[in-house]
């Protein structure tokens, strides 16, 4: 019997369509899913003409997998997890390789990493990203786990994965739980785009008073632009001008206002509240998230509480420029925070990861691909050891050149009684990064104060604490 090259467990949304993906690229597959429906429905709708093996048990299904095996992972992250790699161990063999391609904690793959690699199995916890079209077409891969371990995944990623200007969007990524943990802040990073996004929505319909034909041509037009265009933005672009068959209406204003989430955002503020690294830019998108589900509590109270209203009274076509310009040093904050996340975590955890090549493996397949990362990619080429991206050349001069504009931009919606926390948090991320004195000696004092905590002082060495009797 010939065997095939690689399996799939797990034929939901994700792993089907990276199974097609695999085949395509000319590696026949063996495929399993714990309910034999889903199974038989993608060997009957998919899988015509194609490579693939239908297995309907995971003995049959590891039976017809050439050694060492090569097994995907494509199910629920939690327990699910878990239990497919109990039942998988009795089955493999030594050298064989588990790779988990689904969102997982990445303690939990550190921990799996640590149960299966004594037993001679190997481990792969891989973030992949682009949802479903890009697992079909070309997602971004993130593979963590040991290098001689990749390496024999490397041939067949390398072709799955989304090509770009300069090269295949995957790399090895570091040992244990790194894949996932950097996929779990690529997550975080896209909250903060689509937040920001949402935000110039927000402004340029109710405060600039943009109709959907209009927004439609200023996201196009920004599409266009080096700093802006990106996924994000052009799917935003398509949106406006889509109309309700059924209302005539834009859809866009059709839908309830309350986001959804899965949790990789969450997780990606906890752990930067763990490592003390500052990410209000992310922060404020999850938040914003959590406002927009408590919709009927906010309707209630948008009849008791007011506030201004009303639109723009100067140059409207200033005033977008002026969006975009805010819009783009917002974004290049909140990268700033995700990427001095990531190089917090690769020193905490010995990770050493590569920042500059996770940028250019962003720049396809993921939701967050955009030429800006380009950018990112060159300043750490430039300078690897550079302590926060907003030190960088170009987008030092960027943030200089456009401040003023992003700081009228944040005061109109203040007037306006527009909320821009996406826009706000990065501003304030600016603010207070680039000033030489904060007001937390203030606050030392009073920790002194209230419960001798100590403080140093600026004019001279030493722990020092205070008996702050009022002076009468
Ligand atoms: P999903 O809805 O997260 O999971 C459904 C799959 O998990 C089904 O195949 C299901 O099998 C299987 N499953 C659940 N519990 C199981 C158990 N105890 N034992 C064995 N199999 C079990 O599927 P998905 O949306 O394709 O996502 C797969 C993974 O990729 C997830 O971790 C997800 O977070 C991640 N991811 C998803 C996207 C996306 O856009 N959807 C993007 C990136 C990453 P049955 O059919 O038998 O129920």
């Amino acid at each position: 019997m010939t065997l095939q090259s690689f399996g799939v467990i797990g034929l939901a949304v994700m792993g089907e369509n990276i199974a097609l993906n695999v085949e395509r690229n000319g590696f026949p597959i063996a495929v399993y899913n714990r309910s034999r429906e889903k199974t038989d429905a993608f060997m009957a709708k998919r899988a015509g003409g194609r490579n693939v093996k239908a297995a309907f048990d995971l003995k049959e299904f590891v039976g017809a997998l050439e050694r060492p095996r090569r097994i995907l992972v494509m199910v629920q992250a939690g327990k699910p997890v878990d239990a497919v790699i109990e039942q998988l161990k009795p089955l493999l063999d030594e050298g064989d390789i588990i790779i988990d391609g689904g969102n997982s904690w990445f303690e939990d793959t550190d921990r799996r990493t640590r149960e299966l690699e004594p037993t001679g199995l190997r481990y792969i916890g891989m973030g992949v990203s682009g949802g479903e079209e890009g697992a079909l077409n070309g997602p971004s891969l993130m593979p963590g786990g040991t290098d001689s371990s990749y390496q024999y995944l490397s041939p067949i990623f390398t072709k799955v994965a989304a090509q770009v200007d300069d090269g295949p969007c995957v790399t090895y990524i570091g040992p244990g739980g790194s894949g996932h943990y950097v996929k779990m802040v690529h997550n975080g990073i896209e909250y903060g785009d689509m937040q920001l996004i949402a935000e110039a929505y927000d402004l340029l319909k109710n405060v600039a008073g943009l109709n959907h034909t209009q927004l439609h041509q200023v996201f196009t037009e920004w599409n266009t632009t080096d700093e802006l265009n990106s996924f994000l933005i052009e799917i935003t672009s398509n949106i406006f001008p889509y109309i309700d068959p059924d209302t005539k209406k834009p859809l866009v204003e059709l839908i309830v206002d309350a986001a959804g989430q899965k949790g990789t955002g969450r997780w990606t503020v906890q752990t930067a509240l763990e490592l003390g690294v500052a990410i209000p830019t992310i922060v404020a998108a999850v938040n914003a998230r959590i406002m927009s589900s408590i919709r009927d509590e906010r309707i209630a109270a948008s009849k008791q509480l007011t506030g201004p209203s009303g639109k723009y009274g100067g140059d409207v076509k200033a005033f977008v420029n002026k969006v975009r310009d805010a819009l783009y040093c917002s974004k290049i904050c909140s990268y700033a925070q995700g990427m001095a996340l990531l190089g917090t975590a690769s020193t905490t955890y010995n990770w050493n990861l590569q920042l500059g090549e996770l940028a250019r493996i962003w720049k396809g397949g993921c939701i967050i691909r955009a030429g800006f990362l380009n950018k990112i990619k060159h300043a750490y080429d430039e300078n690897a050891s550079l302590a926060n991206l907003l030190l960088a050349p170009e987008f030092k001069q960027t943030i200089l050149d456009r401040q003023a504009a992003w700081r009228e931009v944040i005061m109109t919606a203040a007037q306006l009684g527009i909320p821009v926390p996406a826009f706000s948090a990065s501003l304030d991320y600016f603010d207070s990064y680039r000033r030489d004195r904060l007001p937390q000696n203030l606050t030392q004092a009073q920790r002194d104060y209230f419960g001798a905590h100590t403080y140093q002082r600026i004019d001279k060495a030493g722990t020092f604490h205070t008996e702050w009797v009022p002076i009468t």
